[in-house]
């Protein structure tokens, strides 16, 4: 069976949801990295480079997909979770 493709929100290709972050918006209104892909909420995918979490922070499609608002902190530690190292 083929894997799941997901958009990324800052370059909007499409890629194995595996080669992806997704990134959620919790119950609480936490907007978190989930690197296992289990953590509830709405959620988006993004490529895992800084340049698409900031593409997506510009244009503000990050916003739009998880439909909060979102501080200049939860960008960067985002920034650093999807430019953490891979596996
Ligand atoms: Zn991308």
């Amino acid at each position: 069976m083929a894997d799941p493709v997901r958009m990324c929100v800052g370059c909007r290709a499409h890629a194995p949801k595996k080669e992806l972050i997704r990134i959620v918006r919790t119950p609480d209104g936490q907007i978190v990295a989930d690197a296992k892909g289990k953590t509830p909420g709405r959620g988006a995918y993004i490529c895992r480079k800084a340049e698409c979490l900031q593409k997506a922070r510009k244009n503000r499609a990050l916003e739009r997909m998880l439909a909060a608002s979102i501080s200049p902190e939860t960008y960067d530690a985002l920034e650093a979770a999807v430019t953490e190292e891979h596996g």
